[in-house]
C-alpha cells in the first residue's frame, strides 16, 4: 500500500481518523502494519501491502 493513500483512508466503520503503526516498509510502500481508529478503537491490519479495512 502506497503511503500517499494514507491521506484518503479513514475508518470504514465510523469514518474517524486512523493512526498507523508501520512494522515493515519499503520506500513509499507499507508492507506490514496496523491501523488504529482513535474514535471507535477498531484495529485494521495491513498484510503483504494490502490494508484489510473491514
Ligand atoms: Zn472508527
Amino acid at each position: 500500500m502506497k503511503k500517499e493513500y494514507l491521506n484518503i483512508i479513514c475508518c470504514p466503520y465510523c469514518h474517524g481518523d486512523l493512526e498507523l503503526e508501520i512494522r515493515e516498509e519499503d520506500d513509499d510502500e507499507i508492507i506490514e502494519g496496523e491501523f488504529f481508529c482513535k474514535k471507535c478503537q477498531k484495529k485494521y491490519e495491513i498484510k503483504e501491502g494490502i490494508p484489510i479495512l473491514m
